[in-house]
């Protein structure tokens, strides 16, 4: 690791000086290196993870040359400010690349998220050392070779494979990494914020959620039930802005509950190379053991398992497999522990709930605050809960509808500061402002 940030600093010098256009072009070149290895980047990362192929496929794998593509391009339209003094003075902002980065990465979305650090950090001309999850870190190897194929300069980009507590607490630590992108945990999240606070790092921080999934009586039913399972089991849970407290208007909750578990009884836990499995495996057998305990305690807190609730053993060769059936769990209150810890599994809690003051009452009483969906057809509605939510992304009538420009992060324990569009350029560059009287 101490090697790798040698190396960062001496590719910097070189690096930050590079232009703007001949950044881009590499990175640019580099996201065409990482479409050509499409097929194996698919497979490893399904196999790697246990998520199915056909969503590393549509989503995980896709993303990398996309994130690539979009800030080689964002950095040739990012731009900074001009203060003029009435005639007096001009003042002008410089926004330069801040020197080595670290960014470290989760095992849910691999190589979606590893990029989606790397390529802001070098479009803004810092070098990068990475540490992605231990528990996944097969795409990021084969990253790795893809990156030397497409003749990244040397230095550039350097990742470390390690445990958290071997790589990424030194990395964290070190005094020559002066900024730190971190997507993980929000306990984790607590102990970078610790170790670089004494050193004033720049520091991002996206973290953990227990998002609120908010039905009201007059949304569009099949859309909102349809939306509901999508946002309950997608990559089977394990999304930070899954939405694991579904909130249904009194009204219309027996006919939701109905329908919604009727779809979930349908899903599919299979092998994740099956384009008809649903839901493919937990990623380890760890947070497999964890989720399953999770279940216990709203059995234990008087949760009612609607459908599923324990592990599923398929046949032959995934016997021994972490699968989990879809979990649906209704009766316990607001402010109990299954509703206010993580889960980050196929788990879902339904809580019935009478007016809109009620519900946004309930929605923002847990310690999070990354994302929200609204369902209704109500428009003025809409926009009084989206305000009212404590969250950094609202969606209404829908869920996770990605636009790469916006502000992404979380409030509360959810995260500290917005990556996504220039958010990310501003976050890994320093702005210096030049005063020049007239
Ligand atoms: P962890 O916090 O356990 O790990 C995240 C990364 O941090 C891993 O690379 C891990 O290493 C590393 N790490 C662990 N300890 C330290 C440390 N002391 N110092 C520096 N790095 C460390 O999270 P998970 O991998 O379990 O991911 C799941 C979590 O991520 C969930 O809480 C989820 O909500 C959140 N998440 C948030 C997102 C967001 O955008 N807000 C998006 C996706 C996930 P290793 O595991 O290799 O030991």
């Amino acid at each position: 690791m101490n090697q790798a940030v040698e190396a960062a600093q001496q590719a910097f010098k070189s690096w930050s000086r590079t232009p703007k256009r001949e950044r881009s072009d590499i990175l640019m070149k580099l996201a065409d290196e990482i479409e050509k290895h499409s097929d194996e980047l698919i497979a490893a990362e399904s196999k790697d993870n246990g998520k199915p192929k056909w969503l590393a496929q549509a989503v995980d794998i896709p993303r990398a040359p996309e994130n690539f593509r979009f800030f080689a391009t964002a950095i040739l339209h990012f731009n900074s400010e001009i203060h003029e003094m009435d005639g007096q003075a001009l003042n002008y902002t410089l926004r330069q690349p801040i020197g080595v980065a670290g960014c470290i990465s989760p095992w849910n979305l691999p190589l979606y998220l590893l990029t989606w650090k790397v390529a802001p950090a070098l479009a803004a001309g810092n070098t990068v050392v990475a540490k992605p999850s231990e528990v996944t870190p097969m795409t990021a190897f084969i990253f790795s070779k893809i990156c030397q194929k497409a003749g990244l300069p040397k230095g550039i980009l350097n990742i470390v494979h390690g445990t958290g507590e071997k790589v990424g607490d030194p990395l964290t630590r070190h005094p020559d990494v002066p900024i730190i992108s971190f997507t993980g945990g929000t306990e984790t999240g607590g102990k970078i914020a610790s170790a670089t606070a004494p050193l004033f790092k720049k520091l991002s921080l996206e973290m953990g959620g227990k998002n609120p999934n908010i039905i009201f009586s007059d949304a569009e039913f099949d859309n909102a039930v349809e939306m509901a399972v999508k946002a309950s089991f997608s990559n089977q849970g394990q999304i930070c802005l899954c939405g694991s407290r579904l909130f249904v208007q009194e009204d219309i909750y027996d006919k939701f509950k109905s329908d919604f578990l009727e779809k979930t009884r349908n899903l599919v836990v299979g092998d994740p190379r099956d384009n008809s499995s649903n839901l493919g495996a937990i990623v380890s057998k760890q947070h497999m053991e964890k989720i399953l305990s999770k279940i216990e305690q709203a059995r234990d807190e008087g949760g009612k398992v609607l459908t599923g609730g324990k592990r599923l053993q398929l046949d032959g060769e995934l016997k021994n497999g972490y699968y989990i059936e879809p979990t649906i769990i209704e009766g316990l209150p607001a402010d109990c522990q299954t509703n206010h810890e993580e889960i980050f599994g196929p788990v879902v809690s339904m809580i019935p709930f009478k007016s809109e003051e009620d519900v946004i009452s309930m929605a923002n009483s847990t310690r999070y605050g990354l994302s929200a969906s609204i369902f209704t057809s109500d428009v003025s509605r809409a926009h009084r809960v989206a305000s009212a939510i404590d969250s950094g992304i609202v969606w209404v009538n829908t869920w996770l509808l990605r636009d790469l420009r916006i502000p992404f992060g979380g409030m509360k324990s959810s995260g500290i500061g917005r990556e996504g569009g220039f958010n990310s350029l501003q976050f890994f560059t320093e702005s210096k402002n030049v005063c020049i009287k007239i």
